[in-house]
């Protein structure tokens, strides 16, 4: 391998792989490391919007991945106590023709297995898992990456796709403060026979309760359905602590809510974390892309999204910079930090706007409501609009909550 020319990026997650299908696109010979003995991902859903399928389409993905996405009529969010209906956002062919990309749902496995064909496709990207990224050095010309098997590999420059507990940042920022918000998750892939058909419309659905919610939607052109649900917990070593939380706050619940109670699987959980993102993505030859650069909370469906941008970013930024890559790293902080930081904003305020309890939920509960649908679908113009003809000014002055009418 010559030092002059590869880019090595650590972690094949979906961030990573889109980085090495971008640059290898644009001639350059990319490497990927991953940790985990494969190149694959957990078995579940993910929400994939329009911004997602303009990346796509930039890198020759968008039909790819329509082969094994299902497009959502709507997403729709109740009151998970009274079952009072909050809001609707029209998707299918509504978004698809406002902003000429879909709004669909894949099964992470799907996703992954279409981001690694393509890399196998290019002949430009080498694909190594069961490699672990541990430390790096920058040497000048290039960057000296050491892995957990002792191999050092010489390369033009770092890209830190690791995600959450990013080595690389750790290594280029010091230590990082995850932000535990206090909330875990579920989630299951059921066979959709097995749930009753007033459960599966076409939509993304969402339940809003104090301290919990739960989003539900099909998969797979309809045959599996997707759930995931979060509820507000103190960590515990007791494991029935978190289902009992959970079941509490759905007793309290509409009858759908405590009806889909039974089709969940308590025996493993996922934390919910978000990071303060960094002022800087890069030193010299080393960038993150990514949850390493800004993991958010999953209220607006966006960090893969984001991460996906940010993979793309990176090799236009190199092309403009023509090979300059601490030019183009530091390009890539300034042309994403506006659309990262107002979706990772956004997902917090969200997040909190998803789980108010008393008072604050009878104001959602007032306020969501007197948006028009299209007028939703007008709100997330910023977001959804493709982001490389979207005035960054526009980004920046928008800055209003998302409640509202329209
Ligand atoms: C419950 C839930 C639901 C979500 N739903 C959505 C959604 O609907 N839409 C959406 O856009 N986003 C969603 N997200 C967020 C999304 O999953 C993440 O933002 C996205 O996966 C981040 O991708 P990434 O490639 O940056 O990082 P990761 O997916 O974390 O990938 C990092 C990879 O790096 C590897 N790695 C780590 N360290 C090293 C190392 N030192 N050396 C080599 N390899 C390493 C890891 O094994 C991993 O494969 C959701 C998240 C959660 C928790």
């Amino acid at each position: 391998m010559s030092r002059t020319d590869t880019v090595l990026i650590a972690g094949g997650g979906i961030g990573g792989l889109t980085a090495a299908i971008a640059l290898g696109r644009k001639g350059h010979p990319t490497k990927v490391i991953e940790r985990a003995d494969g190149f694959g991902a957990i078995g579940y859903g993910i929400q994939l919007g329009p911004n997602a399928f303009h990346m796509f389409e930039k890198i020759g993905l968008a039909e790819d991945m329509l082969r094994y996405a299902s497009l959502p009529d709507d997403i729709l969010a109740y009151d998970a106590l009274t079952g009072k209906k909050l809001l609707r956002v029209p998707l299918g062919g509504a978004i698809q023709e406002r902003y000429g990309q879909p709004y669909a749902v894949i099964h992470r496995g799907d996703l992954h297995k279409v981001l690694v064909d393509a890399c196998n496709r290019l002949g430009t990207v080498d694909l190594q898992s069961g490699c672990e990224l541990t430390s790096f050095e920058d040497v000048g010309d290039g960057v000296r990456a050491l892995t957990s098997s002792g191999e050092s590999l010489e390369v033009a420059a770092l890209v830190g796709a690791d995600g959450i507990h990013s080595t690389v940042r750790t290594q280029i920022l010091g230590p990082w403060k995850e932000e535990p918000i206090g909330y875990a998750a579920f989630r299951r892939v059921v066979p959709m026979e097995e749930v009753p058909a007033r459960f599966a419309p076409n939509s993304v659905v969402c339940w809003c309760g104090p301290g919990f919610h739960l989003v539900h939607y099909p998969l797979r052109g309809g045959k599996l359905f997707n759930m995931v649900a979060v509820t507000h917990y103190e960590p515990s070593d007791d494991p029935e602590v978190l289902p009992k939380r959970l079941l509490e706050g759905y007793s309290r619940s509409c009858e759908p809510m405590q009806a889909l109670v039974q089709y969940m699987d308590f025996s493993r959980h996922w934390p919910i974390k978000d990071i303060t993102p960094p002022s800087s993505w890069s030193r010299g030859r080393v960038a993150i892309i990514g949850d390493a650069a800004h993991a958010m909370v999953q209220a607006m469906a966006q960090g893969a999204c984001q991460a996906i941008e940010d993979g793309v970013q990176i090799s236009e930024c190199l092309e403009r910079r023509d090979g300059d890559y601490v030019g183009a790293f530091e390009d890539l902080w300034h042309d994403r930090l506006l659309r990262a930081m107002r979706t990772h904003y956004l997902s917090r305020y969200v997040w909190e706007m998803i789980h108010v309890d008393e008072g604050l939920a009878a104001f959602r509960n007032e306020m969501l409501p007197q948006t028009s649908d299209m007028g939703w679908l007008e709100k997330l113009r910023w977001l959804y609009e493709n982001p490389t003809e979207h005035n960054a000014a526009e980004t920046a002055g928008y800055f209003a909550p998302v409640v509202g009418t329209a």
